[in-house]
């Protein structure tokens, strides 16, 4: 039996790669535009982690966690997501410390959940992510926001919403809660078993339960934004007026919370409104966290960031027709003729290479028509042609494959004159 991938992954293949280079280069540059530095974490850390940084209550913690014992019987679990890794990292180096604040993190790369597979949700799939930690400064919020938006903008993404809300400090989330349970509470019968448990353990989750949304409680469910005291209206007022300025689009959705005891003050999100994008329109999801980096042991220091999936980036690229353009062109195809020439052309490739030139030759005894088709399938921009002849003369032929044009080169003069020849190409 023919062995395939696990279930909920994907292989990409060259055919897709170089997507996959050409967002990741564009968000680094992103990241540099912004100031924010790259963080690379392990793909799997202590289980307690997760439990304590994503929260106990959580559907990745409850049932998602690919989590395993190794050989020494200690917990482990492959990371879900890049929050508490960051953190984790900030808190035992000390990042708190550094005279360079607030600490502004990026992080690319795997995650791992296991969830049930479908279009926009794999096993494996593959976040960007930031992080900006030790500052509460509302415009950094913005900044933040503004970031977020950039990875999708400058992609050519068009159809996008910005939605965003405060779920305020603890004291304001304090009273919202109160009055969620008092809500929900005369209805509770009516309630999901998960809703129940929500309703005792963290009251803020029953307003994303997918299974109760039509309920009639939740449509009059007390609003977060009438609970905010002045200092979290001030800062979300703030954060609005900074987006305001920039001229980022946004709506207000006091349903937008974010369940975990942590988050504070603004919570964000991004979808796509591409027609045929599927029923997952959410692309990104943010907001700012209070206690995750005391809860690991650091000192009493907030953050704000964000993550998405870069396989939905794709997905929504391919909603809106935005193709991106791979650079599959060669510079130089080595054809050779003759069996003497060989370790020749070996060399010849190595020399190129060297010298920064993108260079294939035959590896499967073509004949000449054919090897002058491969050259064509590569898009190679000039030919060199080393038959046994040339190579006695010290003479080699080099054929522009844009033009045709042909010319017999001198050996020591081959680099030059194709590095010139690849320059006139450029201009
Ligand atoms: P979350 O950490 O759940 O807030 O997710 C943040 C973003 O990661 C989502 O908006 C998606 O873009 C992406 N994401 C989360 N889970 C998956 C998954 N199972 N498959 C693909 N992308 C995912």
């Amino acid at each position: 039996m023919k062995i395939q991938s696990p279930r909920g992954t994907e292989d990409l293949l060259p055919e897709v790669t170089y997507k996959w280079h050409l967002i990741e280069d564009k968000l680094k540059n992103l990241a540099t535009l912004y100031n924010y530095k790259e963080i690379r974490t392990p793909m799997f850390e202590h289980t307690e982690l997760f439990q304590r940084g994503v929260g106990e209550t959580t559907d990745i913690v409850q049932k998602e966690m690919y989590t395993f014992e190794d050989r020494s019987g200690r917990s482990l679990t492959l990371r879900p997501e890049g929050t508490a890794s960051v953190v984790r990292s900030y808190v035992q180096h000390k990042m708190h410390g550094n005279t360079n604040q607030p600490s502004k993190l990026y992080y690319m790369g795997p995650m791992f959940r296991y969830e049930r597979p479908q279009q926009g949700r794999t096993r494996q799939f593959h976040q960007f992510g930031i992080e900006a930690i030790g500052s509460e400064d509302p415009a950094i919020d913005a900044e933040v926001i503004a970031f977020a938006m950039g990875c999708f903008t400058e992609l050519g993404l068009k159809s996008l919403k910005l939605v965003i809300n405060s779920i305020g400090d603890e004291e304001s989330r304090k009273s919202h809660r109160e009055a969620l349970i008092n809500h929900f509470t005369p209805v509770k019968n009516e309630l999901c078993d998960d809703c129940n448990e929500r309703l005792e353990k963290n009251p803020l989750r029953l307003l994303d339960c997918k299974v109760d949304q039509g309920h009639e409680a939740m449509k009059t469910a007390p609003s977060i934004l009438d609970y905010l005291n002045d200092e979290s209206k001030q800062y979300f007022e703030d954060v609005k007026a900074h987006l305001d300025e920039m001229g980022i689009d946004y709506v207000v959705d006091d349903k937008l919370v974010r369940g975990l005891d942590y988050y504070t003050h603004t919570a964000f999100e991004i979808m796509s409104e591409a027609e045929g994008f599927g029923s997952i329109t959410t692309l990104m999801g943010g907001g700012r966290y209070n206690g995750l980096v005391q809860d690991l042991g650091g000192p009493e220091i907030s953050g704000i960031g964000f993550a998405f999936g870069v396989e939905r980036l794709l997905m929504a690229l391919e909603a809106e027709g935005i193709d991106l353009k791979a650079d599959d062109s060669m510079d130089c195809f080595i054809i050779s003729i003759g069996e003497k020439t060989k370790t020749f052309t070996s060399k010849l490739l190595y020399q190129l290479r060297k010298e920064g030139i993108r260079a294939d030759q035959d590896y499967l005894n073509r004949k000449l028509k054919g090897q002058f088709k491969q050259a064509e399938r590569l898009n190679a921009k000039l030919a060199m042609i080393v038959g046994e002849n040339e190579l006695e003369n010290g003479v080699i032929n080099i054929k522009n494959l844009n033009t045709g044009d042909e010319k017999a080169v001198q050996l020591d003069e081959t680099i030059p004159y194709i590095q010139s020849q690849l320059e006139e190409e450029i201009e």
